[in-house]
């Protein structure tokens, strides 16, 4: 692991049954970069960032982040790594019947990172970086999909996480509600974050990755800078997939 390395993976598989679904797979991501997985439904892209946390537990080969092979730490140790490792899924999975203000505090003032009496203030702040200040006493179902995204977004940071995981952040909501999130995760890359995000936004892809992974097979078959992905794609799969988007 070079200085820049924030994770790596060495041989990580995972099975479900016979289902090889990633197969081997060795890769490195570098602080502050952004990675898009793409590839078509079911290729595994779900499975390789719950993989990352260890949401789901690989069959074998290892994660290291940090330098820490997570696939040799207890459950207690696992909850302090997760923190550092921010993640936002299709659905929002905010808690309905706690405010906007309440759901951001309650993780870091349980876990003792925010006293009370500053929880407040920076709900605030991160609510503001999401372009949501206004929202603080809202409650969830007053929210749209992509107001209730940029608050799950707002609520993973405040854990001040290393690294964000994307699962298909936008999938969920109405096309107009699409680009207010992406505006934020882009700021967020700008900020400096290191973030793995799947995606089917292409747009983002070209426009914020540092490099595209296509998942085929098991197997990361590319991995590319986006120009080059776009316009040049080398794997067959990855022609076949780009030239049925429109
Ligand atoms: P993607 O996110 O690229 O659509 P997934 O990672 O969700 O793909 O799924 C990859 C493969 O793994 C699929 O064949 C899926 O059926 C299988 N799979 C995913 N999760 C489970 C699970 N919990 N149990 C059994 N099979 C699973
Ligand atoms: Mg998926």
């Amino acid at each position: 692991m070079t200085e820049d390395t924030i994770i790596e993976l060495k041989g990580l598989t995972k099975k479900f049954g016979d289902n090889i679904v990633l197969d081997h797979i060795d890769a490195k991501i570098n602080r502050s970069e952004v990675i898009t997985l793409i590839g078509p439904s079911g290729t595994g892209k779900s499975t390789l960032i719950r993989n990352l946390n260890m949401l789901d537990v690989p069959t074998s080969g290892s994660v290291l982040f940090q330098n820490q092979d997570l696939t040799k730490l207890k459950d207690k140790q696992l909850d302090a790594v997760r923190e550092k490792m921010g993640m936002v899924f299709q659905s929002f999975n905010l808690f309905p019947h706690l405010s906007v203000e309440r759901n951001i505090t309650l993780a870091p003032t349980k876990l003792g990172l925010w006293s009370e009496s500053e929880a407040r203030d920076k709900a605030l702040a991160l609510l503001e970086k999401v372009g949501l200040a206004e929202k603080i006493a809202a409650f969830p179902k007053s929210l749209s999909g992509g107001q209730a995204q940029r608050v799950a977004i707002a609520r993973a940071l405040a854990m001040n996480p290393d690294v964000m995981l994307f699962d298909e952040p936008t999938s969920a909501l109405d096309p107009e509600m699409v680009g207010e999130v992406l505006k934020v995760m882009q700021a967020l890359a700008a900020d400096g974050m290191t973030m793995v995000v799947v995606t089917h936004e292409m747009g983002f892809a070209k426009n914020v990755a540092d490099r595209v992974w296509f998942l085929d097979q098991g197997k990361i078959a590319e991995d590319a800078k986006p120009d080059q992905f776009f316009s040049h794609p080398q794997n067959p799969r990855a022609q076949e997939f780009l030239s049925k988007l429109l």
